[in-house]
């Protein structure tokens, strides 16, 4: 039995969201560490199948323990129903590979995280699907992008790194006029900042691996809607291409999002404060972080997000070798991809996450050569910008 928690408030879903009564009482979901689930007969088995009854199969299909955590993401995004993932890029592919056919196109952010577009440019278009990557948050460029064949508009704000904001109400309704549905890649900023789905957006989708999970033990993705019959056809092709999550992950992942919030608040004062800090040194060119009046979509963000996240982009006036020189001595920061988990991160896009990208394409989706992106911890913020400050004397 699922607990009502459509009336909590968002802290409390975070820690009771999906949750059942258990039998034995256990606080936490348990792990159904198993592959398979007996049938009480032959018919019962084939009511299950059939889908005349609920009830579990086989832990690709479903498994409790994922279940639990897809009911509590769902909740935090206002959706109807989850959809678990074995990675964030396998929540990504599920959404192209569900709704884009031979011949299809797809408009996209330019700036979006480096293998969500790779993967079309390499893979897809061996199947013959179109993809045109645009500055989304420029409503024009979107709107031109969009051809007769156009079947999804694929929105990542704010964007990685370049921090660019989309307008997600804005995007939905142009989406919408041209027969489109709309994705939102919503990790950078997650449920507890922003809501795709209440903006008008047909998909919200994340790499758990980051700030749900929050603790860098985990890889994992989340597809959230509202609508059950685009949920339906969003799992089959997940469960037809086999990228379910395990239970020992749901199991870790619904762990973290319940400190989500907390964590959240705290990382995100602490870039306020270092994103302010980076802005006024005289070693530094710019610095991009979306809560910073000099954001070029301050507003626009301060509008549609709840909070302003705690992942911040920089340039050093000696670009690239003086970059390099911080990332190699920072002692408290670790030298890392990945973000949003307890421990500040440091990393370098255009050699690391967006290598996989030209370096005419990364230029235009405004990843300079030079560009570090920081992802801001929980730890002390005068420690984290002692120690950017020691590194920047070395640069
Ligand atoms: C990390 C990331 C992904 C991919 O997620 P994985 O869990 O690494 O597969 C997708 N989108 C964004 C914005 C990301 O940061």
């Amino acid at each position: 039995m699922t607990k009502n928690h459509e009336k909590l408030g968002v802290f409390s879903r975070m820690v009771h969201a999906g949750a059942f009564d258990d039998p034995l009482g256990a606080v936490n979901v348990p792990i159904y560490q198993s592959s398979t689930f007996a049938f009480r007969s032959a018919d019962h088995g084939a009511a299950l199948f059939d889908g005349k009854e609920e009830g579990y199969i086989y832990t690709r299909i479903g498994n409790p323990t994922i279940r639990c955590f897809e009911n509590c993401v769902a909740s935090l995004e206002n959706g109807a129903r989850g959809i678990a993932t074995s990675s964030g890029l396998g929540a990504v592919t599920t959404v192209y590979l569900a709704l884009l056919g031979q011949g299809e196109h797809l408009v996209s952010t330019a700036s979006v995280y480096g293998p969500s577009r790779s993967v079309v440019e390499k893979h897809l278009s061996r199947f013959g699907v179109k993809a045109t990557f645009v500055d989304t948050s420029n409503l024009h460029e979107l709107e031109a992008a969009i051809t007769p064949n156009t079947r999804l508009v694929y929105v990542e704000s704010p964007s990685n790194p370049s921090m660019q904001v989309t307008d997600i109400a804005a995007a939905a309704r142009i989406a919408h006029d041209r027969g489109c549905l709309l994705a939102v890649d919503n990790t950078f900023a997650s449920p507890y900042l922003q809501r795709p789905l209440d903006l008008g957006a047909d998909i919200s989708l994340h790499s758990v691996t980051k700030f749900l999970n929050g603790h860098a033990d985990v890889v994992g993705g989340m597809i959230v809607t509202k609508d059950l019959e685009l949920h339906a056809k969003l799992r089959s092709v997940m469960v037809a291409f086999g990228c379910n999550m395990d239970p020992h992950q749901a199991y870790l992942a619904l762990r973290g999002v319940k400190t989500l919030g907390l964590r959240i608040d705290r990382a995100q004062q602490s870039a306020m404060t270092v994103a302010t800090w980076l802005e006024a040194h005289p070693k530094v060119e710019w610095v991009r972080y979306v809560g910073l009046p000099s954001h070029p979509q301050h507003q626009l963000a301060s509008k549609q997000m709840l909070g302003f996240g705690s992942m911040i982009s920089f340039e050093l006036r000696g670009g690239l070798n003086a970059g390099k020189k911080v990332m190699d001595s920072v002692q408290l920061a670790t030298l890392a991809v990945s973000l949003g988990g307890v421990e500040s991160l440091i990393e370098h896009p255009a050699s690391m996450t967006h290598a996989g990208m030209s370096r005419e394409n990364r230029l235009a989706a405004g990843i300079t050569d030079g560009l570090v992106r920081y992802s801001v911890g929980i730890e002390n913020v005068e420690d984290i910008i002692a120690d950017l400050n020691q590194a920047l004397d070395k640069a």
